[in-house]
């Protein structure tokens, strides 16, 4: 049994992968602590190509990191299981198995003791419960979700192509943050690709897609310059942009507004908000906000327990009382992960803990192939092309961060050579 002090990382995401791979790397590598890495899936995929992945305008098998492979080179276990508990008074976490078959000899569920342990699984979408959404509704929290929306696009092409039947093709996403702004502009992608390789039965111009916001402008998180310039290139791709409309319920044909009008979309995607998931808001005596998240000091401790730390969307952080919570981005979950190899290796040595600061690099939003739109430093609009190379070069800082640069460099390349030979959109 290792004296070793014992790191555990729960959720392998844009946050919990960089993290692991540093703390392995360093402490790992030089045996100062035992780094252990827990998710619940045998890949990781960088949370924010999912709605590529939907759209099918990325092959997500290219671009996925098998964590077991990963963990060997990088110096920590990789141990696959999802969280079902936190016991903090043994210092332990109750995890079930995730990949059943005939081979397995027990579902026992895995005890897995910790010194410290370090909470990231990340978010789910918030339905706010909304009738009928969970029935009706795709979602973007997982590869495995994106996909089902890709494989159920292409088979209403292959459906109409078999048929032969020149048909149309109504889809609706609810919520115009980042996340169904950058799917909307996608699925415009997808759709002239589709025609582009013989599937024509639907054509372009008979593909609606609408972006339904509750509030009075799209990206409410962003500058309304950058909203209005997105609305405007939105509106430009056909992208029928439906603002301070409140969803009251959802049926397999329609989307209901709380004014009495409603619309009709055969694809329905939920994207107006996250929350904890349900392991994190069900836990017991840790503090909440009123999303489920974990509150937790600058230092990314949870207010209950100082051997507990939690980081990424799973977390609230405020930083200064005049400022909200810091917003579940890529970008905050990497930056705390840098700082927590950092607080680590002060906890290591027995020294005060540090206090996290974020600095605001800024926000993009992907208007598809060659555009994006945003705010650079909070404050400089970029647009178009500049933009979305910025944007492409976050994957590229997280690629980096988890495989090294020479790596990502090699990577890139191969993205830049596959990308000029691949089918623009996947159709299988
Ligand atoms: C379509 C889309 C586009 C986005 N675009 C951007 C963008 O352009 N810029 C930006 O900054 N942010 C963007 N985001 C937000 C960004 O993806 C998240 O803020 C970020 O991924 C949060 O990182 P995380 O490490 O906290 O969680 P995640 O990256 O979500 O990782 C969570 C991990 O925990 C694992 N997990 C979950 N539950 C359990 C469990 N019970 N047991 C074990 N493992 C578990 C999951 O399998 C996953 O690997 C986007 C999100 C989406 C969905």
């Amino acid at each position: 049994m290792s004296e070793l002090h014992h790191i555990v990382i729960v959720g392998g995401g844009a946050g919990g992968l960089e993290l692991a791979t540093q703390l392995g790397n360093t402490l790992g590598k030089s045996r100062k602590a035992r780094i252990s890495l827990v998710d619940q899936k045998l890949t990781h995929i960088w949370k924010p190509l999912l709605h590529e992945i939907a759209a099918g305008t990325m092959n997500p098998s290219a671009e996925e990191t098998n964590y077991y492979a990963h963990a060997a080179r990088h110096y920590y276990e990789f141990v696959l299981g999802q969280l079902e508990d936190v016991h903090p008074d043994r210092k332990e976490i109750i995890l079930s198995r995730t990949q059943s078959s005939k081979y397995e000899s027990t579902t026992a569920p895995i005890a897995l003791s910790y010194d410290t342990l370090i909470l990231a699984v990340g978010s789910v979408s918030n339905d706010f419960n909304t009738p009928g959404v969970q029935q009706y509704c795709h979602f973007l929290d997982s590869m495995a979700q994106a996909e089902i929306f890709q494989q159920d696009l292409l088979h209403l092409y292959l459906d109409a192509q078999n048929k032969n039947i020149e048909r149309d093709l109504k889809i609706a996403i609810i919520g115009a943050g980042a996340t169904g702004v950058e799917l909307a502009a996608e699925l415009v992608e997808s759709k002239q690709n589709f025609y582009q390789y013989g599937l024509n039965k639907i054509n372009p111009q008979h593909v609606q897609i609408s972006l339904i916001e509750g509030a009075e402008r799209i990206l409410p998180a962003l500058s309304e310059k950058i909203a209005d310039h997105a609305t405007e290139q939105l509106r430009q791709m056909d992208i029928d942009v439906l603002t301070a409309r409140r969803v009251e319920k959802i049926d397999a044909e329609k989307i209901y507004f709380n004014d009495g009008h409603s619309i009709t979309a055969e694809l329905k995607v939920w994207a107006a908000g996250i929350k904890a998931p349900p392991v994190i808001s069900n836990l017991k005596g840790f503090e909440k906000d009123r999303m489920g998240r974990l509150i937790v000091y600058a230092t990314l401790q949870t207010r209950s327990d100082p051997n507990i730390f939690a980081f990424g969307d799973c977390a609230h952080c405020v930083l200064d009382a005049r400022e909200a919570a810091l917003a579940p981005r890529a970008q905050v979950a990497s930056q705390q992960a840098a700082f927590l190899v950092d607080a680590m290796k002060a906890r290591i040595r027995g020294k005060q803990q540090p206090m996290f600061q974020f600095s605001d690099r800024g926000s993009l939003v992907s208007l598809s192939k060659n555009k994006a739109v945003g705010e650079l430093l909070g404050q400089v609009n970029v647009q178009g092309f500049i933009a979305k190379s910025m944007y492409v070069s976050l994957y590229r800082i997280h690629q980096a961060a988890i495989y090294g640069y020479t790596q990502a460099g090699i990577l890139t390349v191969k993205d830049f050579v596959t990308r000029k030979i691949a089918p623009k959109i996947k159709l299988h």
